[in-house]
């Protein structure tokens, strides 16, 4: 396991904005990102799981969030514009992306990925974080220090037979981190990717539904690595890959 150990109020000065906050990965590092401090923007599309989380914020004594309900499949460029205009607007910085809302689509041999599937899967898993970073760039310049985190796969650094579309979307989130980690180099923007490593989930469960859930890590243990790239100990570090569950 990456070993960190983060120290109370590490993120008290920071605005960070998660995308699929509302379960899973997404849900427990909005919950960690604020128990440590932080102001954290909740996105997903579900908003009852997101106003949950919001609640468990407040329940922690961490700081109000907001919430953006967001569609990825049906976002376009313009949606991400105003949101990004909105968060400067309301927030004194934004000092942190993570983006972790994905699909995994089906797993099927390549000669079958349908139109249908391939195109759902590129726009949640790798339109969706394009258009969003153009539009938040800007935004993020102004911060002293800006940690972008985009989430990879072990199927994203070696393909894989039958993981397609899913790998294929990990692969071009993988280039689109180094792209803008080299672009940013002499910039406050640093930006990498985390390999989460097999963590109990709903992904997870869909992608091995005979596995034993208990034998995996779960989303808090794997945490110290997302604080540490969110908070300004990790100021040196860009277009690295991480692992949360290093072998
Ligand atoms: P998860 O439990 O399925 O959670 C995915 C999150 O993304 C949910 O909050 C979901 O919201 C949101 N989301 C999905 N489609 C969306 C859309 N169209 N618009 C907005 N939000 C959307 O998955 P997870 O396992 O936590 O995965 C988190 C990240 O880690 C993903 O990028 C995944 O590829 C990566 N990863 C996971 C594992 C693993 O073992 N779990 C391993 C390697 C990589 P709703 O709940 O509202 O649908």
């Amino acid at each position: 396991m990456f070993d960190f150990q983060p120290t109370s109020g590490l993120l008290a000065a920071k605005t960070i904005l998660v995308t699929g906050a509302g379960d899973g990965i997404g849900k427990e590092a909005a919950l960690q990102f604020a128990k440590y401090g932080a102001t954290v923007i909740l996105l997903g599309k579900t908003v009852s799981k997101l106003e949950a989380v919001y609640d468990m914020i407040l329940a922690q004594g961490g700081k109000e969030p907001a919430i953006v309900p967001l569609d990825l499949m049906g976002a376009t460029p313009q949606h991400y514009r105003d949101m990004a205009s909105t968060i400067e607007d309301q927030f004194p910085s934004l000092d942190g992306v993570l983006h972790n809302a994905s699909v995994l689509g089906h797993l099927e041999p390549f000669e079958q990925i349908s139109e249908d599937d391939w195109n759902k899967v590129m726009q949640v898993n790798v339109n969706s974080q394009f258009f969003m970073t153009q539009a938040l760039i800007p935004v993020l310049k102004k911060s002293l220090s800006a940690s972008i985190i985009f989430t990879t796969s072990s199927v994203g650094l070696k393909g894989r037979a039958y993981w397609g579309s899913y790998a294929i979307s990990k692969f071009a989130t993988q280039g689109m981190m180094e792209v803008i980690a080299d672009e940013n180099a002499n910039t406050s923007i640093r930006a990498n990717c985390i390999n989460p490593g097999g963590t109990r989930t709903n992904m997870r469960a869909q992608a091995f539904p005979a596995e034993d859930p208990n034998k995996l890590k779960t989303p808090a243990d794997i945490m110290p690595l997302y604080i540490y790239l969110m908070s300004d100990h990790s100021k040196h570090e860009t277009a690295k890959t991480f692992h949360a569950q290093p072998k």
